[in-house]
């Protein structure tokens, strides 16, 4: 405070001596550049004697003269900006958002407990009362195996209400799965894409959908004939090629955080604006394993009219349908009105591929894909080349010379195998036409029939050697696996096999409330061979011919898009309200898949430093490109390696990316393609920073990132900061807040030599005075180059701050070493010095404790017992255990996708002789568990000064064959009576209630924990915040499980073909609170939701302060960029500069407030007051609420004074121009 005082004073003086400048007339562009910094809110680097301020002054006159060339038409400013400088002078100075520490708005009461949704606007459907409703018994229902028998109502059909079929031809291209994203680009869907252009082009009557922008793009940069981009054009032009939600990837929907779903999205979006100029109405999400209504949400907010979801439990699929209610318009469980509200359309049946979309038997869909014919030679593609084989001699010859003896062939043409064979001269010697002795003749065998595949390699009949390829059991796709294929339709079949197809047809329909019928034709990777585009459209033509030339038949069927379906009954029918999400999945039988929650979490952790350096990275570029507009050209050309980046961390999004259910070397290039992506980051922060702080050269440095960049082996790092008795120079450290709240942060960064004279002086050149220092340890060894200083930083909202680090004089500033407890490290570290104190014994309980926090742990294990949180004590006891999975030939068991537990009961990890490391400190005291055996874990508890949480980090590396088929997972026993109630969240945006059943089986009562799970009672909310996301359920009352990792070494038959076995050594984060409970029930219309310490604890894990540094000063020390901090619960999501020149998009997203809040429930944000004058300044002041991916304009008369209100629980947009330059 006395600090900030004499600032102050001193800002006074300085404004004076400027004024005095300007008086006499010396410097214009000295009150310019003054003008700059002050609005900026910028405050030069060293303080305060005259003699500096002198110096200063001169300095920077010299870097002035060049920026006044530049500048001159901003000079007419001026004046109206030194109108302001006085006025701030005459005591209106700028509110300093100094004191905006979010601690402030939380109330030192309790917290809210059994919120639940409120009442007044209860949808017709929820989704709890269904559970309720449900006995999940999975009875038999016939051909359709999980529904019923269906009757045809003949009666609703007649020549004013036919059956109107819409056969929307598609096909899913997962952007990397079985293979990579490039490879599966190269072989198959870029062929896909040429034949949607090439065959919608020939005729008028076709349709296609399309999902995946990633492949768009890859296929328009690779694609060299313009012709067919203009084609391609054409087509999304006229509707018949339609674009269906338009992600980057059809994403996840259980473990991407919102930030990353809406990222996705909006890569996607403005790729299709940029390059075919649309906007795509309709959702499509046929894979995502398990679907989230925070999807429907960011659909409906980007200007969406309905949805098609697939992947929905089987039970409740079957009870929607028996009420025709498979479609629905999706509401927010806490939306109180219609707006938010979306039209979604599940699709009753098993899968999405032909034989379980057409109606309930796939013993007879399965008979109307037709790329399932039997091959006949009409389908042969072998073109005749100019030499009569396919393939050339060149080849003998080369082979021969080589020192072969003999070769086989395949791909010939049709008639030459038949006359050859009719000859029985299919083996011959292949001689050079010029050659004139027989040296060079090599014996040749070629294959006889159609193909190198089973079916046509044991004899003539396909159908009898098909029979003999054992690879197609089921549940291979390759045919039918009812014993019952595809008749290719001809005049003397046609009518029997319409009849056949509309009879499912109707059954389908009897599902729906509508006389429309959505029939979607495709599988994976459709549609990428000429023979099946002809195959399915000849005979589907001739089909609908049949059955449109049939009035009495009362049916009207076509190829057509989902936007056809979805507007054949816009505005006609009004559809029943639900609430609530489709998880957890089930496909069938007890197959739940809750196993990939937690599959591979190394690159779930990955994932989420990637999206915190994204965010990041947005914010200080667009701040960069918005203060520095001469420096555009050098910030512009970093665009190409920020939209890498965007759209790599977009990819991973893919349902079978961040879900760990890619095969291993998918996994591996995502990784590298995530790496990357970092590197591009750090770059960009780096150029942005020297930017914005003014460094010096900034061509040729760079900051780098003191965490290091993490990689396929190593998510966390730190770099060594090393100053040797000959370079006695400092470290220059920048930390960057991102958040729009300021903070106290802990930071601790790692030195060499191991001195504690160190000195770290703040952006202020004051010296730190808390500084802790620690020693360094890997595991249970003793690293013995380096110290780790550890201190507070104040972080002010969305800021950058220099922290410089060197040596001190002796005398001066030596720090407090922290003291070591080891308990069982052996004998070596007997006695080795005063602060480290090693014992062989270990106690039966150690007891630590700071200012708000008491802890008590087991010494026999290791573990926490007791949890007192200020006013707040629990026996908070961990535990961490497994789960195997089932034995037996022939058994389904766990894999990628799913979990399939050995025992309803999980098993304690036995070890013994576990390791203890207990460094207590004046800022931050550890205690750290290790274990040897079976597993490597390190189990760490931290807590901070002036922190009301537990920091909890487990790593460990579970690569042992050992532990092969087995989860590992940790639970939290506490006090809390919850009974069968726990809380997650959905995709960080909103919590939804769980209710543990019975009825149900231990893997189908897990769900995703993206970010959070709390249980609760009248008296205290236990939440526990993650790094990454994973698994989570309450087994019992009082009980909090969460799944760590898995490693399990088979299949689990959804087609991935491998195990889980690449784990790698992981570190996950998280956060404990232990918070009062106020007895009295929330407010109905309450969203359920974190207490606001929370969410901005939760906030600082996803988002932590970024630590850049490099050798190099810079010549201003602080820059804070908002003037005013944002209302307490709104977030700044992003501010996204975007492809068009000069436009930003601002993302403030309402997390609402809970009874321990402060801040005011509808609080409005007026951005010129929140911004920097500067950077409001440097807006146009006409400002544009965009939908959430921008396509679509929502109000425009909007400026930068105006008071806008984002409403609790949304997310607004708002488009944001700079001035033109
Ligand atoms: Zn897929």
């Amino acid at each position: 405070m006395m600090f900030r005082l004499a600032k102050k004073k001193w800002m006074r003086s300085l404004y004076w001596t400027i004024v005095l400048v300007f008086l006499v007339s010396l410097l214009t562009a000295f009150i310019y550049y003054f003008v700059l910094i002050d609005e900026l809110e910028i405050k030069p680097k060293t303080i305060v004697n005259s003699d500096n301020l002198e110096k200063q002054i001169n300095y920077r006159l010299s870097g002035l003269e060049l920026g006044l060339k530049q500048n001159r038409d901003l000079l007419k400013s001026i004046r109206f900006k030194l109108d302001r400088v006085f006025k701030d002078i005459n005591g209106n100075l700028n509110k300093d958002n100094e004191d905006s520490d979010p601690s402030d708005y939380i109330r030192d009461q309790s917290i809210c407990a059994k919120s639940s949704p409120q009442k007044e606007f209860k949808p017709n459907i929820s989704m709890p009362d269904v559970y309720e409703e449900l006995k999940f018994d999975n009875p038999d229902g016939g051909v359709w195996k999980q529904g019923w028998d269906l009757i045809v109502n003949e009666t609703l059909f007649s020549k004013g209400h036919k059956l109107k079929v819409f056969v929307v031809p598609h096909s899913h291209n997962d952007p990397g799965w079985i293979k990579t994203f490039d490879r599966y680009f190269r072989e198959q869907t870029k062929h896909i894409l040429d034949n949607i252009v090439t065959k919608l082009s020939e005729d008028p009557k076709l349709r296609f959908i399309w999902a995946e922008t990633s492949y768009l793009s890859a296929w328009w940069e690779t694609v060299k004939d313009p012709k067919m981009k203009t084609q391609m054009k054409a087509l999304v032009d006229s509707g018949r090629l339609e674009i269906v939600t338009g992600g980057w990837v059809m994403n996840d929907e259980a473990n991407v955080h919102y930030f990353a779903m809406i990222t996705q999205m909006v890569e996607g979006h403005e790729w299709l604006m940029d390059h075919l100029g649309v906007k795509p109405k309709y959702g499509w999400a046929i894979d995502p394993f398990g679907l989230s209504p925070t999807m429907a949400y960011i659909l409906k907010g980007m200007g969406f009219e309905g949805m098609v979801i697939q992947r929905v439990h089987y039970a409740i699929k079957k009870y929607l349908a028996s009420k025709q209610e498979l479609e629905f318009r999706w509401r927010q469980y806490w939306e109180h009105k219609a707006d938010s509200d979306i039209v979604c359309h599940i699709e009753p049946f098993y899968s999405y591929d032909v034989p379980h979309t057409c109606g309930p038997d796939p013993k007879v869909c399965c008979q109307f894909d037709f790329k399932r014919l039997p091959p006949s030679k009409v389908y042969l593609l072998i073109p005749i080349q100019s030499n009569p084989f396919g393939l050339s001699p060149t080849m003998a010859y080369i082979l021969k010379g080589m020192g072969f003896e003999g070769m086989v062939i395949q791909r010939v043409h049709y008639a030459i195998k038949k006359y050859l064979a009719s000859k029985q001269e299919l083996e011959f010697r292949w001689r050079q036409y010029w050659e004139h002795k027989a040296d060079s003749d090599i014996v040749c065998h070629i294959e006889p029939f159609y193909s190198y595949d089973v079916p046509h390699t044991c004899g003539p009949d396909p159908k009898v050697c098909c029979q003999f390829d054992f690879k197609r059991l089921p549940p291979s796709k390759v045919k039918c696996p009812w014993k019952a294929s595809p008749h290719k339709i001809t005049d003397s079949n046609v009518h029997q096999r319409s009849l056949l197809l509309l009879d499912q047809y109707r059954k389908k329909s009897m599902l729906y409330k509508t006389k429309s019928l959505l029939i979607p034709l495709g599988d994976d990777f459709r549609f990428d061979k000429l023979e099946e585009w002809d195959a399915q459209t000849e005979n589907y033509q001739k089909l609908f011919d049949y059955i449109n030339a049939r009035p009495e038949w009362n049916v009207e069927i076509k190829f057509s898009t989902l936007g056809e379906y979805f507007e054949s009954f816009k505005g006609i029918h009004s559809f029943p309200t639900l609430s609530g999400d489709f998880f957890t999945y089930s496909d069938r039988d007890d197959h739940y898949w809750s196993g990939y929650y937690t599959s591979k979490p190394f690159f779930k952790r990955f994932e989420r430093i990637l999206e915190s350096h994204v965010r990041s990275t947005e914010i200080i570029f667009s701040m960069a490109s918005i203060l520095n507009p001469h420096s555009l050209d050098r910030l512009n050309a970093l665009m190409p390696l920020f939209v890498y980046a965007r759209q790599n961390l977009a990819l991973f999004q893919h349902h079978d990316g961040i879900t760990g259910t890619a095969k291993d070397i998918v996994v591996n290039d995502y990784a590298n393609r995530m790496y990357r992506s970092l590197e591009n980051l750090e770059k960009i922060s780096s150029q942005s920073i020297m930017n914005l702080l003014h460094y010096e050269n900034i061509e040729s440095n760079q900051l780098k990132l003191v965490d290091k960049l993490p990689n396929s082996f190593s998510t966390s790092t730190k770099s060594l900061f090393i100053i040797d008795d000959n370079n006695n120079q400092n470290w220059h450290f920048v930390i960057y807040n991102s958040l729009g709240f300021a903070s106290y942060e802990l930071v601790c960064i790692h030195l060499q030599p191991m001195v504690n004279n160190w000195c770290i002086k703040d952006n202020d050149g004051v010296e730190v005075e808390d500084i802790q220092m620690n020693r360094v340890w890997s595991m249970d060894k003793l690293l013995t180059d380096r110290v780790e200083a550890c201190f507070v930083v104040h972080m002010k909202a969305l800021s950058l701050a220099e922290y410089s680090v060197g040596i001190c004089d002796e005398k001066r500033g030596v720090h407090k070493k922290s003291a070591v407890t080891l308990y069982n490290f052996g004998q070596s570290f007997n006695n080795l010095s005063e602060d480290l104190v090693s014992f062989d014994e270990t106690p039966t309980e150690i007891q630590l404790d700071n200012e708000n926090i008491g802890l008590t742990f087991s010494g026999a294990d290791g573990m926490l017992r007791k949890l007192s949180i200020r006013d707040v004590t629990t026996n908070l006891r961990m535990k961490f255990m497994t789960y195997g999975t089932r034995s037996g030939k022939k058994v389904q068991k766990s894999g990628a996708y799913i979990f399939l537990p050995d025992n309803e009961n999980a098993q304690d990890l036995v070890y013994s002789n576990c390791k203890i490391r207990i460094t207590k400190g004046n800022i931050v005291t550890r205690f750290e568990t290790i274990i040897e055996k079976p597993i490597p874990i390190r189990h760490q508890i931290s807590i901070i000064k002036g922190k009301r949480y537990i920091e909890m980090e487990n790593e460990f590396f579970l690569s042992q064959s050992s532990f092969g088929n087995k989860e590992l997972m940790i639970r939290f026993y506490s006090d809390i009576q919850n009974d069968d109630i726990f809380y997650t969240d959905l995709n960080g945006f909103q919590m939804i209630k769980r209710k543990r059943y019975n009825k149900i089986p231990l893997q189908g009562n897990i769900y995703p924990m993206p970010t959070t799970v709390y249980i609760e009672d009248t008296k205290q909310r236990l939440s526990v915040l993650s790094g990454q996301p994973l698994g989570a359920t309450s087994p019992r009352s009082g009980w909090v499980d969460i799944f760590l990792d898995r490693r399990l070494l088979q299949d689990d038959q959804r087609g991935l073909n491998q195990g889980v076995v690449d784990n790698r050594k992981t570190k996950e984060i998280f956060k404990i609170l232990l918070e009062s409970t106020s007895s009295e029930p929330t407010a109905p219309t309450q969203p359920l939701k974190p207490s606001l310490e929370a969410q901005i604890e939760l906030q600082k894990i996803l988002s932590p302060p970024i630590l850049m540094y490099s050798t190099m000063k810079s010549t201003i020390s602080e820059i804070y960029f908002l003037h005013n901090p944002l209302p307490c619960n709104i977030h700044l999501l992003n501010m996204r500069r975007s492809s068009k020149a000069n436009t930003y998009s601002l993302y403030l997203h309402r997390w609402g407030v809970g009874c321990d809040a402060k801040c005011a429930a509808n609080s409005t944000v007026v951005l010129s007051q929140l911004f920097s004058p500067f950077i409001t300044k440097s807006l146009e002041p006409q400002i544009t609420r965009m939908s959430l991916s921008s396509l679509h304009e929502k109000e425009s008369d909007l400026s930068i004074d105006s008071q806008l209100n984002v409403e609790e629980m949304h997310i607004n947009v708002y488009r944001l121009r700079t001035r033109g330059v």
